[in-house]
């Protein structure tokens, strides 16, 4: 599956129109990003930053966003101003066994800049984790291509909203500064708060600077679900945005002028 998923990263971002983010991965494999921009005469009502394939070896992680981006290929209307990046980690992707981590062994969603990262970071790591080499998060903040790309492309598209896939536990998480409109279900999966780790997207974006972060867990990390599922997933996934993110905006508003407050821990 790995490698018919590969050909059709490569071959698909040809018909996709995914171009390089000028950003490589530490193998030196491009980052490709899909823009759907806003449409003449309609004011997107958000700004949406779509990311799969953070860990490589969630190999649904990756196709349901290129189903999704066909999906939007096909219908854009404008709604919603989207950057999509279906493979974050090309390189544990395209090796003979797929991978968690990148290519130097680092788990990207535990390598995030967050606060007080270094003592978290290296704590949860050995104490929670056992040294899990899986999810060893490096040794500085940011420290890696991927995430040095991620970090900048948040700074650049400003996005009111992140929605970041992963595989296997079936279900949607929420992490923001306010959960009370996290997503109840899409599609199958139903809601349940996972926690968040140093390093993790949903701390450092959710969080720390005030990004909510939708992610969707699919149910299986090799099994795809029915086209119908993925369907019903997009569906709910855009009606709930289409409600909440208009919310999130303003509630962002009300807060100009004031700090996001830090982190202080990580649960
Ligand atoms: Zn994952």
């Amino acid at each position: 599956m790995a490698a018919r998923l590969a050909s059709v990263y490569l071959d698909g971002c040809l018909s996709l129109e995914l171009r390089p983010a000028k950003y490589y991965s530490a193998n030196n494999l491009p980052i490709l990003v899909r823009e759907f921009p806003p449409m003449t005469n309609r004011e997107p009502l958000g700004r949406v930053l779509l990311i799969g394939g953070t860990h490589a070896d969630e190999l649904t992680s990756i196709s349901s966003v290129f189903k999704w981006m066909h999906k939007l290929r096909r219908y854009h209307t404008g709604m919603f101003h989207w950057r999509i990046t279906p493979l974050l980690n090309p390189d544990g992707l395209l090796v003979n066994k797929s991978t968690r981590t990148n290519a130097n062994g680092i788990d990207l969603n535990r390598n995030l800049p967050t606060p007080e990262w270094q003592r978290l970071s290296q704590d949860y790591w050995i104490r929670t984790t056992g040294r899990d080499p899986r999810r060893y998060p490096g040794q500085t903040p940011g420290s890696e291509p991927e995430n040095k790309w991620l970090v900048e492309e948040i700074d650049r598209f400003k996005p009111d909203i992140i929605v970041s896939v992963h595989a296997p536990h079936g279900i949607v998480d929420y992490d923001a500064l306010d959960r009370r409109s996290a997503p109840h279900r899409i599609g199958m999966l139903h809601r349940d708060f996972l926690g968040t780790y140093p390093g993790s997207l949903g701390n450092y974006a959710g969080v720390h600077r005030g990004i909510p972060v939708v992610t969707l867990e699919m149910p299986h990390a090799n099994v795809m679900p029915s086209a119908k599922e993925i369907t019903h997933m997009w569906v709910d996934l855009v009606y709930w945005l289409q409600r909440n993110v208009p919310k999130i905006k303003m509630a962002k508003t009300r807060l100009n002028g004031q700090e996001v407050p830090d982190a202080t821990a990580s649960k």
